[in-house]
């Protein structure tokens, strides 16, 4: 059967491997499984909610609130904007489909880092427009305007920090892109590991609201990881109402749950919750950076809740990952985005004892 031209260019997406996976390939117990590869938040999920999840669980016989009012509400207060600057996704990920239905088309062009989230790259190849990427793997600010004056995108993609590579852009350089956009071009600021960044250097982040100043840009958010409702797939887009009305004619009603919706309304004023992981955070990631110095090799200045391990000629990351998925432990190999690395969510201190007995079993 043939299915669209635009499908045959497209790699399905790879998401990181499932506990399950570990425990049918190897036999070893699920609990023993450390899960170390999809950037979920390794305090699991926040008790207060939990109970609203469990004081809903009648209610999943009846469709969402389609408006989403009261998580609008929390949302505005929150980041100080707009009920109307404010569109909701299955996980920021619809919002990025969204866009790219909004946007692109054959013949139109996108722009972005040469190392970045994979579903950029998979949203506009089903719409059949052409893929444009700067040089480095790092978003350097010259390199993205020099390219923007040369080819006009459409929709450029700045994520910030990044993933898989967990850098992050300086406030100045960030706003230097926006600055010289083109009205035309949506400049799509992925903020998705942004309260990371945040919680590390206050240079390497931007408000929303200071996104909106932009008539041609839209910023991005999740409750998927400092959040930690990865599974409850709820994301938000922020942009001034002209963009936010375009993208609201391709969102499906009732495109969260009513679960979902419940979970994401408690987690806007948890902030005991939120403060909670990014210490842990704070006080687990040093313990990266000291384990690569100490076997020599390189690590990414991290502004994410992972850390990328950049190895040099003596280890090949592919290897690596496969030696830990033997010792029950998943971590992400980079080697299809072209890196000899590896990337790791930071998990607890326990996840992260484990995944470094494992490591030096590996390296003898
Ligand atoms: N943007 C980036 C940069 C991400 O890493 C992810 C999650 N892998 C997403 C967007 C999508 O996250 P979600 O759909 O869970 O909100």
């Amino acid at each position: 059967m043939k299915f669209n031209k635009e499908l045959d260019s497209i790699k399905v997406y790879e998401a990181g491997k499932p506990i399950e996976l570990v425990v049918r390939e190897f036999g070893i117990a699920p609990e023993e499984v450390v899960k170390l590869a999809s950037n979920e938040n390794p305090l699991g999920t926040s008790p207060r909610v939990a109970a609203t999840i469990r004081a809903n669980a009648d209610k999943a016989h009846l469709y969402p609130d389609d408006s989403m009012f009261e998580l609008k509400e929390a949302l505005s207060q929150r980041y100080d904007v707009l009920e109307e600057t404010l569109i909701i996704g299955a996980g920021s990920d619809q919002v990025l489909e969204f866009v790219s239905r909004a946007k692109l088309h054959p013949g139109a062009k996108v722009l972005m880092s040469r190392v970045t989230f994979a579903m950029y790259e998979i949203y506009a190849r089903q719409q059949g427009a052409t893929i444009l990427r700067t040089p480095d793997w790092r978003h350097r600010p010259e390199e993205f305007l020099a390219m923007m004056r040369e080819h006009r995108p459409d929709v450029v993609y700045l994520c910030t920090p990044n993933n898989p590579t967990g850098d992050a852009m300086r406030r100045e350089d960030l706003f230097a892109v926006l600055d010289g956009a083109d009205p035309e071009t949506l400049v799509v600021v992925d903020g998705a590991y942004m309260e990371y960044a945040r919680a590390k250097d206050p240079d390497y982040a931007v408000d929303p609201r200071e996104i909106l100043e932009y008539p041609n840009a839209l910023y991005l958010g999740t409750f998927s990881k400092a959040y930690g409702l990865g599974g409850m797939r709820v994301g938000y887009g922020i942009a001034q109402p002209g963009i936010i009305e375009a993208l609201l004619k391709l969102r499906p009603p009732f495109n969260i749950t009513t679960l979902s919706l419940a979970a994401a309304i408690t987690a806007c004023s948890d902030d005991e919750f939120l403060e909670k992981s990014l210490a842990l955070h704070r006080e687990q990631i040093g313990r990266y950076e000291a384990y690569a110095r100490a076997h020599r090799f390189d690590y990414i200045e991290s502004y994410t809740n992972f850390i990328t391990w950049n190895f040099g000629g003596d280890l090949n990351s592919t290897d690596l990952a496969e030696a830990l998925l033997e010792r029950g432990v998943i971590v992400r190999d980079l080697a299809s985005y072209g890196l000899n690395a590896l990337r790791i969510t930071v998990g607890t201190a326990a996840q992260n004892d484990r995944l470094f007995a494992a490591m030096d079993e590996i390296l003898g």
